[in-house]
């Protein structure tokens, strides 16, 4: 059976307008400044919020990304808790009538190593097909699924969190699958918000 590859994606769906001036409005109660506010000098003043790591001000502002990954990327994002999220679910879609199963393979293997992962996804999916054909439930025919499996999830977070996991999910610790996908989370928001997701914090 061939199976088809997914590339992994990040979309930004939604954030809050004019983020920058949000912060600094909030930010300006904290030290009575409100009236020296102006557009112009809200970047700078949400900087100076980062340098001096007062960052709760930060999470004023939300942003919602849809990211396609697969299932091992998504169970360690998914373990972070200030979060909201929506995932596609391996219990009611079922993949085999509606033909939505696909794999996303890692970038930093050879092409025999591909060849072997896409030989397994073969397999599964077949066993999928299967199982399914045989009047398994597609919450029950998911176990013969691999980590590799694409999946889709809206994730919403304040700033400080996306902050937080850009900081943890992009240093050369993390999985090269997860570095990928929140380095390109990151591009999307330091365009986005530069003085927040561009600061050089303590
Ligand atoms: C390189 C790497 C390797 C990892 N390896 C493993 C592993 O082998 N096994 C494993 O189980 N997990 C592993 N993890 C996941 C890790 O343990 C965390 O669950 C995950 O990174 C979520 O981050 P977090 O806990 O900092 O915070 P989030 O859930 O994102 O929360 C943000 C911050 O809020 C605060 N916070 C949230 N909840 C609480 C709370 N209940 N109490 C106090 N403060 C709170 C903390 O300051 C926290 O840093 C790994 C993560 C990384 C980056």
């Amino acid at each position: 059976m061939k199976v088809s590859i997914a590339s992994p994606s990040v979309e930004l769906m939604a954030m809050t307008e004019n983020a920058a001036a949000l912060i600094t409005k909030a930010g300006r109660v904290c030290y009575k400044s409100e009236s020296h506010a102006t557009n112009a000098t809200a970047g700078e003043f949400v900087r100076k919020l980062m340098t001096a790591g007062h960052l709760s001000v930060i999470e004023h502002a939300v942003a919602t990304l849809k990211f396609v990954t697969d299932r091992g990327v998504s169970h360690e994002l998914v373990r972070h808790r200030i979060m909201s999220i929506s995932q596609e679910s391996t219990r009611y879609v079922n993949y085999d009538r509606r033909g939505l199963l696909q794999f996303v393979l890692p970038d930093d293997i050879t092409d025999a190593a591909k060849d072997i992962m896409i030989a397994q996804a073969e397999s599964a999916a077949a066993a999928y097909s299967q199982l399914v054909g045989a009047g398994v439930k597609a919450e029950v025919a998911r176990d013969v699924l691999p980590t590799f499996t694409k999946t889709e999830l809206v994730v919403t977070a304040n700033f400080r969190e996306w902050l937080h996991i850009i900081r943890l999910r992009t240093a050369k610790q993390a999985h090269p699958k997860i570095r990928r996908l929140i380095t390109m989370a990151k591009k999307i928001l330091v365009n986005k918000c530069p003085e927040v997701f561009d600061a050089e914090l303590v």
